[in-house]
């Protein structure tokens, strides 16, 4: 019978699966391959054919034997792995139904900066979000420096999200992540000389942004808060329009995208030269330049620098500002027009010259004594005084043709005024 392990470290905040297995196997002397094999693979079941995979796909006799293991609840546990993020980080880990159906599903149902016509069509098959799209791609591992020099034997978790290329920074420290040897535990820098430029601020909010929507499953907007999945294709989204061939892009969003990428301190499309390349393929340092350049372009849509012409660029300015005293619908001509004739009424109520000025407007097209009767009615009864109004079309005609207007009204009508 499967018991706990006396001896457990609890995961760490949003940690990979491989970096606490790798911690839990070190207390009892082991390595990752070891404890996996022996302790948590079920008796007759096929152990995982490597370990690497572990923080994409678990098999669910080992999520369930670590959790009676550890008593860390199996939710949780399969959250340390990409396919507990489905499906909002990505749609499916399936083989997709159909070649390029993932791709155009994340990538290309909305758009952000440019509309979706604008977009030049490609096909990327067996495309998975943010993932390598060539197996042979060794997964990206991104440390915190301070984070390794701050941390004792066997206390340095590597978070997940630190795996996949969509942060820049530590979201204890601030500091850029800098490309390391080892999955899960850390072996090494990648390159000699380290990364040392500060973040910038637009960086630091959209990592914060990120962090907030694995950590609680929403993300504020300028506009309204939204669901992570919906940040997260955003966001993708936004890198495939930064990455399209400037010749193919109308002027006006051509210009937007040079002064992003002007802006963000990079050579456009991270130095790419012709046909758009797909991100999850890019070697680190050119994943690095696109995500400062998706950073910059918030900022610039936000600061109202640029215009974010997609579907989901609403999302990205506040709400336009109203007058106080707001709550009715939007004006319109028709609201103008409304305003005038109620205008015009009330003078027409205690004025007999706009009175018949407005019957004359309303008659000018009459060619009946019934129909004249008809509106003359109608005016009446929205109260207008009966003795400001030509009693009859013919003298209507009479009293505005021949000089003199009022003169030629009759005198009980003038007296009456
Ligand atoms: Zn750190």
């Amino acid at each position: 019978m499967t018991r706990q392990w006396p001896l457990h470290p609890t995961p760490g905040h949003g940690e990979a699966l491989t970096s606490w297995l790798h911690r839990l196997a070190t207390v009892y002397g082991m390595d990752l391959d070891q404890l996996v094999r022996h302790d948590l693979t079920p008796p007759g079941a096929p152990a995982p054919k490597s370990t690497d995979s572990l923080n994409l796909y678990a098999p669910a006799a080992l999520i369930t034997a670590l959790a009676v293991r550890t008593g860390v609840p199996t939710e949780q546990v399969h959250r340390m792995t990409i396919a507990g993020w489905v499906p909002w980080l990505l749609d499916s880990l399936e083989p997709e139904p159909t070649p390029g159906v993932a791709f155009h599903t994340y990538v290309r149902q909305d758009s952000v900066l440019i509309t979706s016509t604008d977009h030049p069509y490609r096909e990327v098959p067996n495309w998975q979000a943010w993932l390598p799209v060539n197996s042979k791609n060794r997964p990206v591992s991104r440390v915190c420096p301070v984070c390794v020099e701050s941390a004792t034997d066997g206390t340095l978790a590597f978070p997940l999200i630190m795996q996949i290329p969509i942060t820049l920074t530590c979201p204890r420290h601030g500091c850029r992540l800098d490309a390391a040897f080892g999955p899960y535990a850390f072996f090494g820098w990648e390159r000699s000389k380290k990364n040392d430029r500060p973040a910038p601020r637009q960086v630091i909010i959209q990592d914060a942004r990120t962090e907030q929507g694995l950590r609680i499953g929403t993300v504020v907007l300028p506009r309204r808060t939204v669901h992570v999945g919906v940040w997260f294709r955003l966001l993708r989204t936004l890198i495939e329009e930064l990455s399209i061939p400037l010749s193919k892009l109308r002027i006006r969003s051509r210009r937007s995208i040079e002064l992003i990428w002007r802006k963000a301190g990079h050579p456009a499309r991270a130095g790419i030269i012709g046909p758009a390349r797909t991100y999850e393929n890019l070697p680190w340092p050119q994943q690095e330049m696109y995500l400062e350049a998706a950073a910059t372009a918030l900022h610039l849509v936000e600061a109202g620098e640029i215009e974010a012409q997609g579907t989901l660029g609403h999302l990205l300015t506040p709400e336009p500002d109203r007058p106080a005293d707001d709550g009715s619908p939007p004006r319109d001509a028709w609201d103008e027009a409304r305003e005038a004739i109620e205008e015009a009424l009330s003078a027409a109520q205690h004025d007999p010259l706009a009175a018949e000025h407005m019957l004359a407007i309303l008659t000018s097209l009459t060619r009946t004594e019934m129909t004249f009767q008809s509106i003359r009615g109608d005016l009446i009864a929205l109260d207008i005084p009966e003795a400001f109004l030509p009693p009859t079309l013919a003298a209507m005609r009479s009293w505005r043709t021949e000089p003199g207007l009022s003169n030629n009204r009759p005198a009980a009508i003038v007296h009456e005024t």
